[in-house]
C-alpha cells in the first residue's frame, strides 16, 4: 500500500513537473522533456498524452526529422485560461489581464481617485466587467482575478489590517470580493509586483524586492526546492512563494532605520528608509512628476545632480542591508525603479565596497515590468496556483 501511495505521489509531482517544463518553453518535444527532468521516456510519453487529454498541452508541429521517427512538437495551451488583474493606488485603478504566457496581454490605466465606501468598490467592478467586455475575454475561461491594493492583509482572519495609504482600518476583505464578478483575492501590492518579477526570472533563485514609490515597502520571495519528500502533495506547494511573516508584515522596508535621529517619516519615527528613498522625495520638486525631475537630471540640472547622488549613496546602503540579510537578488522596483536602469553602474559603485563576499554589485538590478507590475503580479497568483493544480 506504502508503495502505490508513494507512486501516485511520484506520479503527481512528475506531471506538474513535465506541464511546467512544456509551459515554460515555446514549444518542446518529448526526448527534450525525458533529458531534461531525467524522467524516463514512457513516463513522459504517457504523461503528455494524458495532459494532451486534458486539453492544456497540443501538438503544434513535427521537428525537422534526424533519421529516425519525427519528434512532435508540443507546447501548452497558452490561451485556455486568463486570469484579470486589478492594482488600487491613490490615484489610479489599472487593470490587466494575462494567460499561462504570464505577460500583461492587455494595460489599462485609468485615473481614479480613491474613495472609502461601497461606491467606489462598485465601479472597480465595473471597470473589470467593462475590461472584460472591451478585449472579449472568453468568461468561462477566465479563472479568477486579483486585486492589489497597498494593504496589510491579515489571511488568518480574511482582513484588511491597514493601510496608511488608503486610510483602511479593519475592513473585511470580502467586503470588496463579493463585489467583484470574478472569484478575487486581494495581494499586497509590492508581494504581487514581486511575484511578476520572479515569475519572469524563474531560472534564477530567490529574491528581495525593493519598491520604490511614493512609499518604500518591498516582498520577499522564495524560491522553494522540488519537494524531496515524496509523501508531499505538490499541489499544496507553489514553486515560488512569498514570505509574509508571522503578523503579515514582512518586508517592511521603508522602516528599517536608514538615519538614526533623521528626517520624520510619515510613521512618526525619524530616520526611516522612507523619508529618504520613496519616489515623492525627487518627484515633489517637479509637482509629483518624477519622469521631469529624470529629464531634468540628465539635462544637467546640478542641484538635482547632488540630489541624486544622494539618494544613491542612501539606496546603496538599504541595498546592500538587504543583501547581508537575504543573500539574494536585489530587485529595484516601483517609480524609481522603472528609471534606475542607466544608473546602475553609479549603483554598483557604492555597492562593490561595502559588499565583504561578493565584488561586483550584479545582484543588485533594476525591475523588468514597470506601472503594470503590480496589477501583473496580482493576476499571477491565479494562474500560479492553477498550474500547481496541474
Ligand atoms: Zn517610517
Amino acid at each position: 500500500m506504502r508503495i502505490s501511495t508513494n507512486n501516485s505521489e511520484v506520479r503527481k509531482r512528475n506531471r506538474n513537473r513535465v506541464f511546467r517544463f512544456i509551459n515554460n518553453t515555446k514549444e518542446t518535444c518529448m526526448s527534450e522533456i525525458s533529458a531534461a527532468l531525467e524522467v524516463s521516456g514512457p513516463t513522459v510519453m504517457s504523461i503528455v498524452k494524458e495532459l494532451k487529454e486534458d486539453g492544456v498541452i497540443r501538438e503544434v508541429g513535427e521537428y525537422e526529422s534526424t533519421g529516425g521517427r519525427k519528434a512532435k512538437a508540443i507546447a501548452s495551451v497558452k490561451d485556455g485560461v486568463y486570469a484579470i488583474g486589478v492594482d488600487i493606488t491613490l490615484n489610479h485603478v489599472s487593470l490587466v489581464y494575462t494567460d499561462l504566457g504570464e505577460e500583461a496581454l492587455k494595460h489599462r490605466r485609468v485615473q481614479k481617485p480613491f474613495r472609502q465606501g461601497t461606491a467606489y468598490i462598485e465601479e472597480v467592478a465595473g471597470l473589470v466587467k467593462d475590461f472584460v467586455k472591451e478585449n472579449q475575454i472568453p468568461e468561462e475561461k477566465i479563472l479568477g482575478m486579483g486585486l492589489s491594493m497597498p494593504v496589510i492583509v491579515d489571511r488568518s482572519r480574511d482582513m484588511i489590517a491597514n493601510s496608511h495609504v488608503l486610510g483602511l482600518y479593519e475592513v473585511e476583505c470580502e467586503e470588496w470580493t463579493s463585489r467583484m464578478p470574478y472569484p478575487c483575492e486581494i495581494i499586497n501590492d509590492a508581494n504581487a509586483a514581486a511575484l511578476a518579477e520572479a515569475l519572469w526570472q524563474k531560472e534564477r533563485g530567490s529574491m528581495v524586492y525593493l519598491l520604490l514609490s511614493n512609499s518604500v515597502g518591498g516582498a520577499i520571495c522564495v524560491k522553494l526546492p522540488e519537494p524531496e519528500d515524496m509523501q508531499e502533495d505538490i499541489r499544496e506547494r507553489a514553486v515560488i512563494d512569498t514570505y509574509e511573516g508571522d503578523n503579515w508584515r514582512s518586508a517592511e522596508f521603508g522602516h528599517m532605520t536608514l538615519h538614526p535621529g533623521g528626517k520624520t517619516c510619515y510613521c512618526g519615527k525619524q530616520g526611516c528608509v522612507d523619508a529618504y528613498c520613496s519616489a515623492s522625495n525627487l518627484a515633489d520638486l517637479e509637482n509629483g512628476k518624477l519622469e521631469r525631475f529624470f529629464e531634468k537630471l540628465e539635462a544637467g540640472n546640478v542641484r538635482y545632480q547632488e540630489i541624486w547622488q544622494r539618494y544613491l549613496d542612501d539606496l546603496a546602503l538599504v541595498v546592500d542591508n538587504l543583501r547581508m540579510a537575504f543573500d539574494c537578488d536585489v530587485i529595484l522596483g516601483g517609480y524609481v525603479g522603472s528609471f534606475m536602469e542607466p544608473y546602475m553602474e553609479k549603483l554598483k559603485e557604492r555597492l562593490v565596497p561595502k559588499d565583504i563576499f561578493d565584488h561586483d554589485g550584479s545582484y543588485a538590478r533594476p525591475c523588468r515590468y514597470q506601472k503594470e507590475a503590480s496589477a501583473l503580479g496580482a493576476a499571477l497568483y491565479q494562474i500560479k496556483d492553477y498550474i500547481a493544480s496541474i
